[in-house]
């Protein structure tokens, strides 16, 4: 049951397939350690006898296989242990994922058979996709395989800021407190938190990324082998819907996971029926999930990008601390890191230095340039230059790697500046970016992400 929150030095004895559910008070440190038998924090084990040090809010489940003791030390919003859990399922879905690795890996000449378990993982929103995922990787990389970790949910990603699709390799299980290592992350920047901002500009990031991954695997037979795991967004209503079948078709998914919803299901066995090497799979969403109000996810997004922003530019020789999962940082912390050990560095430089563009809006064509009576439509990918306006004031920007114009749609992102100032009269603008020095490319794309949201 339940013990709401408590804060002394305490021991729960977990049996057999049990898991402790956890959330961190907002406001004081919680640590935990294994003092008997193993266990694993959403597919990693957890090293015996050391203190783990889990930031504020974080939410969390401590999983046994064989039973184990936990120390935890601090206060926490909640804290109970559940004995229902779907995790034997997904062990399950991790076994067979597993098989098809190994035979992949053992043909490795053969384009087709060489490919590993594409899986999508989808659901509505709080159905536990993005920990699914998680599990899925980590216990992947566990066995040595270093599967990809794709992630289209703009609104709250776990690679990068909201925003962006991105992907990056995983080696490693994934740290329960630290997270998604952004060592190399390849990141596409959409600027906006929902698809339907612009859907066709949504779906050419998703074909780019698709495509660029595509590349990588053909010249990698181990990661073409490892596969990938593609965590999605939990719109799956009306264009929500188009957008995932859209996802499983330019990414070629193989395993379709589908999290607490039948209608979903049977919806995309019927699609997909004819299409016999694509599975698609039911299963239960944990009851541990934690929902989150529109509000709890707008702090999220906003705790997200003040955090990752800082990790991440990893074009930019840069010191500011590499693998940092800000995520879960309180208000003063935002500018200067948890412990004061990052400052981002303020620059000064003149409009004419920077190329700023945004994807679509604007007219396609003059009117005068139209039959009679047709409307001139919005290019939903146009790329249109804008003017340096005090409208730039605190939006976050993307730094592209593109070198010319015409690239900058299909090209990733090498991190991201946020506008701090715009002096109209000198022509100046100031941002912040993580490092001091010259940024990797003039050319930056600017969408509605802003530093604060409202
Ligand atoms: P979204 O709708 O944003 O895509 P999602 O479906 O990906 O959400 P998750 O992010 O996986 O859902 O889970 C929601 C929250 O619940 C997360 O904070 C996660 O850490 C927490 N959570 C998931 N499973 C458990 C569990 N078994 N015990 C405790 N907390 C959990």
């Amino acid at each position: 049951a339940a013990t709401g929150g408590s804060t002394t030095v305490r021991q729960v004895k977990l049996e057999k397939e049990c898991e402790l559910r956890v959330e961190a008070s907002a406001d004081s440190p919680l640590r935990l350690r294994l003092l008997t038998g193993t266990a694993e924090i959403f597919g990693t084990e957890i090293p015996p006898g050391i203190w783990l040090n889990f930031p504020p809010r974080l939410k969390f489940a401590v999983f046994t296989w064989y039973g184990a003791t936990i120390e935890m030390d601090g206060s926490t919003e909640t804290d109970y242990t559940a004995d229902e859990t779907p995790m034997i399922s997904y062990i399950n879905v991790h076994a067979v994922l597993d098989g098809r690795r190994n035979r992949a890996k053992a043909s490795p000449s053969d384009s087709d058979t060489s490919q590993g378990p594409r899986v999508i993982v989808v659901g509505p929103t709080d159905s536990g996709k993005s920990t699914l995922s998680r599990m899925l990787l980590s216990w992947a990389a566990k066995q040595g395989w270093k599967p990809t970790f794709v992630d289209l949910d703009i609104g709250q990603g776990s690679i990068t800021i909201p925003g962006c699709v991105a992907a990056t390799p995983i080696e490693l299980p994934i740290d329960p407190v630290e997270g998604i290592p952004l060592e190399m992350p390849m990141v596409y920047f959409f600027g906006h938190v929902t698809p339907s901002a612009n859907i066709d500009h949504y779906k050419v990031l998703v074909k780019e990324l698709a495509q660029t991954l595509e590349m990588q695997f053909s010249g990698n037979a181990e990661s073409r082998a490892s596969g990938m795991v593609i965590n999605t967004m939990g719109w799956i209503e009306g264009v929500g819907y188009e957008l995932l079948l859209h996802a499983i078709d330019t990414f070629n998914a193989t395993v379709i996971l589908v999290l607490g919803q039948e209608k979903l299901c049977s919806m995309l066995k019927d699609v997909l029926k004819n299409r016999p090497n694509v599975d698609v799979v039911k299963l239960q969403k944990s009851g541990g999930v934690v929902s989150r109000n529109a509000k709890v996810r707008q702090k999220a997004r906003g705790y997200r990008i003040r955090g990752v922003w800082y990790s991440y530019f990893s074009a930019y020789p840069c010191n500011a601390k590499r693998t940092f999962f800000l995520s879960l940082l309180l208000p003063q912390e935002y500018f200067y890191g948890p412990s004061n050990d990052l400052s981002p560095h303020s620059n000064v430089v003149n409009f004419s230095d920077l190329f700023i563009y945004r994807i679509g809006g604007g007219p396609q064509a003059p009117r005068s340039a139209l039959p009679i009576g047709a409307e001139p439509a919005a290019d939903p990918t146009r790329l249109v230059p804008v003017s340096i306006s005090r409208d730039l004031l605190h939006l976050v920007l993307a730094v592209s790697y593109a070198k010319e114009q015409d690239q900058i749609i299909s090209s990733n992102v090498a991190g991201f500046i946020y506008v701090t100032d715009i002096d109209l009269n000198r022509k100046k603008i100031t941002y912040l970016a993580p490092c001091a020095g010259e940024l990797p490319s003039k050319n930056l794309i600017v969408g509605t992400l802003t530093w604060i949201e409202n």
